[in-house]
């Protein structure tokens, strides 16, 4: 049955490509982003489509349009995403506007999901986890994250967004659920911004150094876009009100593998430099349990990463100068 789906955040790398599935699959999609760190072009596909209906707004502010009469789902994917600090699209460039999506904003959305009757999945994060003691990390465990850090702003406001939809499930009987995505990379990140994959490919491309910052022993498993979509989309029709789900590719790796692997992958030229120190609270390890979404969900991600980062570099080269 087509269902009315509301997007925030669906101008941005993942929610744009999570509105397409919603489209193929033949449902209405409302898209809700203020373009702070997303574009329209990753949208443009759909702009003149009847059933799509593109808000330019801030989730922080309450949401209310005279063109949405009915909702039947609301994924909250609207925040920065982006942790480096020298990036113009990172939440530490945009501290407070991060608090506030995450906090402010999915409060509203709650209150909107629970007008409509809809059901919400809410974006949350690996970074709830913070720099982990224990791996993989499971779904039960509850993080190592500073308060006060630089990461803070973005992990914490994140772990209250959580609070927020638990206590409305509890509380209100909303049909909440969270999603805790672990590092995704695929077309549409945007080539401005200072994440690995980013980074990493373009500076391969461009035979540019490739700056590892530390020394590249700390680990994180990267996930394929096509996968995390499936993975969001099964967390909504199958996640029970009030469940939590890690969404992510446990492929472990060092960022030094990680590097040369797009290296080799490229045929680049560039060399590798340790650059700078890891920045502070760059989780040293992190890698996904995904058990209880392959159980609960009967999800697996199935995207290999040569695979996937070879889809990936080839968008990079289509788009960068
Ligand atoms: P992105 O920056 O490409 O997309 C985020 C989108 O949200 C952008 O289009 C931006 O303009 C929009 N947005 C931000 N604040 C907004 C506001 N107040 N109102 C309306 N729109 C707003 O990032 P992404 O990688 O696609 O991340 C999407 C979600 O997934 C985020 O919530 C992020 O925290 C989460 N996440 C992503 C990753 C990852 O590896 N990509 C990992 C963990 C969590
Ligand atoms: N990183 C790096 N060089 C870069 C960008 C990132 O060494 O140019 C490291 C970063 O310090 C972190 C890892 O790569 O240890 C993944 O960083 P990313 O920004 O992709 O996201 P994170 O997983 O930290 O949220």
């Amino acid at each position: 049955m087509p269902k009315v789906v509301l997007v925030t955040g669906g101008a941005g790398f993942i929610g744009s490509h999570l509105c397409d599935r919603l489209m193929d699959n033949g449902n209405t999609v409302i898209c809700v982003d203020n373009l702070i760190t997303g574009s329209q072009k990753n949208i443009a596909q759909h702009l003149s489509r009847n059933n799509f209906l593109f808000i330019n707004h801030d989730v922080a502010k309450p949401f209310t349009n005279r063109k949405v009469t009915k909702i039947d789902e609301i994924f909250h994917l609207a925040s920065p995403a982006d942790p480096n600090v020298h990036s113009k699209f990172s939440y530490m460039a945009h501290p407070f506007e991060t608090m506030q999506v995450n906090t402010v904003g999915t409060w509203n959305l709650c209150e909107l999901a629970l007008k409509h009757s809809a059901k919400l999945s809410f974006a949350s994060t690996s970074e709830i986890y913070g720099d982990p003691e224990k791996s993989p990390q499971d779904e039960e465990y509850r993080g190592n994250v500073s308060p006060t850090g630089p990461r803070s702003v973005y992990d914490e406001a994140k772990r209250f967004g959580e609070t927020i939809v638990s206590a409305f499930v509890r509380e209100k009987k909303l049909n909440g659920r969270i999603t805790r995505i672990f590092n995704t990379y695929g077309s549409r990140m945007n080539i401005e911004e200072g994440r690995a994959v980013v980074h990493f490919v373009k500076q391969a491309l461009r035979g540019d150094p490739i700056t590892i910052y530390g020394n590249g022993k700390q680990t994180r498993s990267f996930c394929y876009i096509d996968d995390q979509v499936e993975g969001q989309l099964l967390a909504m029709e199958k996640g029970a009100a009030g469940e939590v789900f890690n969404i992510g590719n446990p492929d472990e790796r060092t960022i030094l593998d990680f590097a040369q692997l797009i290296c080799k992958l490229t045929k680049s030229t560039s060399a590798i430099t340790f650059s700078e120190e890891l920045p502070q609270d760059d989780p040293l390890q992190r890698k996904p349990d995904v058990q209880k979404a392959k159980t609960m969900l009967g999800w697996k991600p199935k995207v290999d990463i040569e695979a996937g980062l070879l889809k990936t570099i080839e968008y990079f080269k289509q788009n960068i100068s």
